[in-house]
């Protein structure tokens, strides 16, 4: 079988790739920057140890720079592994000029291309005979996300002439966030340390730094994630201070988003999640599922540089013995769930620890993680600037 889509003769630059897996039902967005003209797709059976494929060739199309950063490179090829509803992979292929996704299956499955918005082509794989799985994200709900996208990306017009850091100290206002064993207010510490890490930022690195607040003050959680994306930003940064049910809890931890894999990181993004409205939720398993692919491993990279960095800082001013590394772990954030870009979570130390709390007010503490999240962000770039 052949489509043959319409669309605007210009070259393209695939930037994102979304799958939704349903009941005998998967769906592929995938997101280009341009119009993509005369996109061809077919199907293909299992053979000869081949499996069933659903083939799209994007002509004129190249892959984007950031999604093949993404996903594990052999040859010309990028691999994104699913191995659930009966799709086994994406493969990604860029053949001199023109991309080909290739949706193995274990299956042979119906394929339909159906247009969204300007630029995003969606990739319906049905099993024979199956009716459309309704809780799978329906054309219209991937087109506001692809405006909200365009948006972003029209944000200032031009292309930036430096990069742009958000810092976003956490809570605020009406939310003082977690409490110390003598009263400290989270939302106090992570605005005195964003405001660190923003000038030294400025000071060292050739950055446009954006700050959520500077005062004390309330600002939505959507809003924060709706600030980095309206500005086009490059790298997020949430700032807050950790806190437990016990006084035993102590160390330092960067997050970065994915699903809540182990109980502790659940609880934290429950707490952390903790004023978002129950109405909010629903949308957030979808905004998580399309957000989560491309800036993944990139928030990853991002977390353990940090993390190691504040770690190294700390430990060569306080002694090991007073810092502990908890490490990078993952969790599904909500502020971290809306934003386009890589984003990390970080957690200073433990509020509700009394020595871990004492350190969180003392200036030079504040200052040698200002450092080490700085040095952290300034690898980050330099491996970006090497391609690595
Ligand atoms: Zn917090």
């Amino acid at each position: 079988m052949i489509w043959l889509l319409a669309g605007l003769a210009q070259a393209a630059d695939l930037e994102q790739v979304r799958i939704f897996i349903g009941d005998d039902h998967a769906r592929v967005l995938l997101l280009t920057d341009a119009p993509v003209n005369g996109a061809s797709a077919r199907t293909t059976p299992a053979k000869n140890g081949v499996p069933a494929r659903g083939t799209v060739l994007l002509p004129e199309t190249t892959l984007d720079n950031a999604l093949m950063q993404a996903y594990a490179r052999d040859g010309d090829r990028f691999t994104i592994p699913v191995g659930d509803g009966g799709v086994e992979r994406v493969v990604l292929a860029d053949l001199e000029g023109n991309v080909q996704v290739g949706v193995e299956m274990t299956a042979s499955r119906e394929l339909t291309v159906t247009p969204v918005g300007s630029s995003g082509l969606l990739l319906d794989l049905k099993a024979p005979g199956a009716i459309p799985d309704s809780s799978l994200p329906d054309a219209e709900m991937l087109e506001a996300w692809i405006d909200g996208v365009s948006l972003a990306r029209k944000g200032e017009g031009v292309s930036k002439e430096r990069r742009i850091v958000v810092i976003d100290a956490g809570h605020g206002g009406h939310d003082p966030g977690a409490s110390g064993c003598t009263g400290t207010h989270e939302a106090d510490i992570a605005l005195q340390l964003s405001k660190k890490v923003a000038k030294e930022l400025e000071k060292r690195l050739d950055v446009e730094v954006v700050l959520t607040r500077d005062t004390d003050v309330f600002i939505p959680l959507g809003d924060r994630a709706a600030i980095a994306n309206a500005v086009d930003a490059d790298l997020f940064v949430s700032i807050h201070a950790n806190a437990a049910p016990g006084p035993t809890a102590w160390g330092i931890t960067t997050f970065y988003m994915d699903t809540a894999s182990d109980s502790g990181a659940a609880r934290v993004a429950r707490r952390e999640n903790a004023l978002v409205a129950e109405s909010e939720m629903p949308m957030d398993a979808l905004i998580a599922e399309l957000s989560v692919a491309g800036t993944n491993r990139l928030s990853g990279d991002l977390a353990a540089l940090v993390q190691t960095n504040v770690i190294t800082e700390l430990q060569g001013v306080y002694g090991e013995e007073q810092i502990r590394d908890l490490g990078v772990q993952t969790a599904l954030f909500y502020v971290l769930v809306s934003t386009r870009m890589p984003a990390i979570l970080y957690e200073a130390s433990f509020l509700t620890h009394p020595e871990d709390e004492m350190r969180l007010r003392q200036p030079l503490f504040q200052e040698m993680s200002a450092t080490g999240i700085v040095d952290g962000i300034e690898a980050y770039f330099q491996a970006q600037d090497q391609g690595g």
